[in-house]
């Protein structure tokens, strides 16, 4: 029986998600793993999250079994380590992809078009007062853009700048066989290729910092970032110089190195459109991605396989309970 299952839920969680959760599991939501008592400890059995999980915490858990992420990236949870120990991990892949495209698509247009700022002019009431918002320096017209990641949501980025009838090209580790994008097989080469560059990449070791000074500066100077992946893919610090100095235009930035802080210096910048990390935060989506956490995790403790494993999981072998 589900409702005899002790479900962990550390931190915040999508609101609707956690009631269903409520109704249908033994939820838990506090104490922290370090307050709680060997037995308290022992008794969970599964964690539903947004977040960070590290090999620490899962070491505390000794009877942990699934690990169900709300949100497709996982950077936050150390899925090696918990392959490497046969507990199952699951995200929420395709849900959300339309949803973080169109996003993307509405941060590019403002980012090029100033947008946020436009409304502000009229809102502060310079328009009556000191005539027209000034002509944007930037546009959409003539752009060539790259993607770093195409993968899901990259993919469904290209499709949509298709109809934009802007230049598109990608860089992935690997090239695509299902795409007549042009392949870079470098970030670098692909940077220099184009002047809008688009990360939607995943965080983790394998792209730390990977957009950084000298990939900046192959942007070049009508050069446009726009980060939907993760914070910590841009080196931070030479983005802002970057901006600071006009080694790029402008960038549009939806995720940050160290969320929810956003340096000042960014936040200074009337050059960087910046969005609270709400590339797929809309009820709709929301409530698909609470789903298939609850659909994982049904699965699961149904004896069924997970409906949507991590690759770390699939390539353990770790498929279903037992
Ligand atoms: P996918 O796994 O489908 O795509 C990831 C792509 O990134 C693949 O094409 C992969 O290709 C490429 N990639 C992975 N590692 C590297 C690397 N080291 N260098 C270059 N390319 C790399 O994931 P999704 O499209 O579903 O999601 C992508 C990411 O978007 C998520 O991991 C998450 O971080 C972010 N995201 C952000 C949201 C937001 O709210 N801002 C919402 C949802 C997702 P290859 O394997 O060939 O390298």
């Amino acid at each position: 029986d589900p409702k005899t299952v002790p479900v962990f839920i550390p931190g915040r969680m999508n609101p609707d998600t956690l009631k269903t959760l409520q109704e249908r599991f033994d939820v838990r939501q506090g104490p922290p793993i370090d307050q709680m008592s060997e037995s308290e400890r022992a008794e969970i059995r599964a964690v539903a999250l947004m977040g960070v999980f590290t090999a620490e915490m899962m070491k505390q858990l000794p009877n942990l079994e699934i690990i169900a992420h709300f949100g497709v990236g996982y950077d936050g949870v150390d899925a090696g380590y918990a392959a490497a120990n046969g507990i199952m991990v699951t995200n929420t892949p395709d849900v959300l992809t339309d949803e973080v495209a169109d996003t993307t698509i509405g941060l590019l247009l403002n980012t090029v078009r100033e947008l946020s700022r436009a409304e502000v002019y009229l809102r502060a009431g310079q328009w009556e007062k000191n005539g027209n918002y000034p002509l944007t320096p930037t546009t959409l017209r003539g752009r060539s853009v790259g993607i770093m990641g195409l993968g899901r949501i990259g993919l469904a980025i290209a499709r949509r700048l298709e109809g934009f009838g802007v230049s598109i090209a990608y860089h992935n580790r690997s090239a695509r066989d299902d795409v007549a994008y042009a392949y870079h097989p470098t970030l670098a080469a692909l940077a220099a290729a184009v002047d809008t560059l688009i990360i939607a990449a995943p965080g983790g070791g394998g792209t730390d910092k990977a957009v950084d000074a000298a990939v900046l500066q192959a942007l070049g100077p009508d050069g446009v970032l726009i980060n939907i992946g993760r914070g910590t893919v841009v080196d931070e610090e030479a983005l802002i110089k970057a901006l600071q100095d006009g080694t790029i235009r402008a960038a549009g930035l939806d995720v940050f190195a160290r969320e929810p802080h956003v340096p000042q210096a960014l936040i200074d910048l009337d050059n960087a459109v910046l969005l609270p990390h709400v590339a797929s935060a809309s009820v709709h989506t929301r409530k698909q991605m609470g789903d298939l956490v609850i659909r994982n995790l049904e699965a699961w403790f149904g004896g069924r396989p997970a409906e949507t494993p991590v690759p770390e999981a699939v390539k353990a072998g770790i498929k279903q309970r037992g």
